[in-house]
């Protein structure tokens, strides 16, 4: 049975809850809001299914010889590109899937905006829903055996997810579906949902419900993206990321799940069909793709990536790249997340200190700080 003796090895995918044959593996929540298997011994048959189906350590390694294409890419539909994260490609895969009949299975805030789950999408318009990045880990419950349901009917599937959920849902499946097309991104790493609900709760405290919320609000430009709340009583929180608390917790490293820190799906070669993600860099690689409304970086894995990619080709401006030129902005492909040295004490101090105070003291940048002593000592042996 599955036994987690270092919390950096299950990354909380959700696979051995999908493969368990007698329901012996729940997951529960530990003291920092991450969800970890336990296994009931008096219903677990010994058959190491949930072992074998764990992808950290049977983590498929494809060995490549090829470097992937990839792509700058934009969604024409300029008014899909501003809700969208980055230049708005996931929506124009999954608009391709739907009007074949298929379902997208995505990420979506829940109704309260207190946490994120996996949903099906099986109409253009509720893609909405899925739209945007949600900056928080979202459980996979038992979507892995519903996106099997489907394509055991037949169905086309757009499967959309972090790298470690791609590589969950791949091994579950255990056998090739060609109707089946998988899309990750880079991923920085996932904070815990409840960090997030205790920043919703103080946000609530000082005005009213959240109705709305949106992590990469365009409205400063794609650059300086901010977080957005809308309220019930009609207030509305804009703030950029690099001053609105809870972004400062995420991308200071305070905030993400142990695995993120030692990620096992940090590489080129994927088992996903398409990586997506932000193009940062793209005023230096390719200025003349950059309007500061948002680039994606497409990177195609696979022949079926490549097929569907081709499909789409009408509705998105688009340059082929360098890999190598795009990466040296976005490191977290194949480098995983360093750990904020007060990470401790981030979530020791949770329930003492009010949200904004506890991210001032204890979810500082390590490089700023790093780079002015830098700036500092550069100066004074400049000015000697
Ligand atoms: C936690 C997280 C960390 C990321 N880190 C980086 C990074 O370091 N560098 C980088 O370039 N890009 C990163 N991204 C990806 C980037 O933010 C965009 O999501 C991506 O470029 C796609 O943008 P888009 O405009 O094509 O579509 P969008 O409409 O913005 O994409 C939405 C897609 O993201 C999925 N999604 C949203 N939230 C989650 C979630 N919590 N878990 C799983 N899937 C989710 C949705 O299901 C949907 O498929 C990250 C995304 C997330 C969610």
């Amino acid at each position: 049975m599955i036994v987690i003796n270092d919390k950096k090895d299950c990354c909380g995918c959700c696979a051995c809850i999908n493969v368990c044959p007698v329901q012996a593996v729940t997951m529960f929540k530990d003291n920092e809001g991450f969800e970890y298997p336990a296994v009931d011994a008096g219903k677990c048959i010994n058959c190491e299914k949930c072992q074998k189906v764990c992808p950290i350590g049977n983590s498929n390694n494809i060995s490549c010889t090829e470097i992937p294409k990839s792509y700058a890419a934009i969604n024409k539909d300029e008014k899909i590109r501003k809700k969208s994260s980055s230049g708005g490609i996931f929506t124009l895969l999954a608009e391709n899937i739907i009007s074949e009949n298929g379902i997208v299975y995505g990420v979506a805030m829940s109704e309260d905006c207190r946490k994120a789950e996996y949903i099906a999408v099986n109409e253009i318009y509720k893609l909405n829903r899925l739209r945007g990045s949600k900056y928080l880990q979202c459980s996979a419950g038992n979507v892995y055996l519903k996106v099997q349901e489907d394509l055991q009917n037949n169905k086309k599937v757009l499967f959309t997810g972090t790298p470690c959920q791609v590589e969950a849902l791949l091994s579950f499946l255990g056998k090739e579906y060609e109707q089946l097309i998988c899309m990750d991104f880079i991923c920085h790493g996932t904070p815990s949902p409840m960090i997030w609900e205790k920043y919703v709760d103080f946000h609530e405290n000082e005005s009213s419900i959240i109705k709305e919320v949106s992590f990469r609000n365009k409205n400063f430009g794609w650059k300086n993206y901010a977080i957005n709340l809308k309220f019930a009583d009609g207030k509305v929180y804009n703030k950029a990321h690099f001053i609105d608390s809870f972004m400062k917790a995420f991308l200071n490293n305070s905030a993400l799940r142990p695995s993120c820190y030692k990620c096992a799906f940090k590489k080129l070669s994927r088992t996903s069909d398409i990586t997506v993600a932000d193009f940062w860099g793209i005023n230096k690689v390719m200025p003349e793709m950059d309007d500061n409304n948002g680039t994606s970086l497409v990177i195609l894995h696979s022949r079926k990536g490549i097929k569907i990619f081709e499909k789409l080709k009408d509705k998105m401006l688009y340059a082929e790249t360098v890999l190598e030129d795009a990466l040296k902005y976005n490191p977290a492909m194949r480098k995983s997340a360093e750990p904020n040295a007060n990470r401790q004490h981030f979530f020791d101090n949770l329930d003492k200190l009010d949200f904004d105070i506890l991210v001032s003291k204890y979810a500082k940048p390590k490089f700023k700080i790093k780079r002015i002593i830098k700036r500092l000592l550069y100066s004074v042996i400049k000015n000697h």
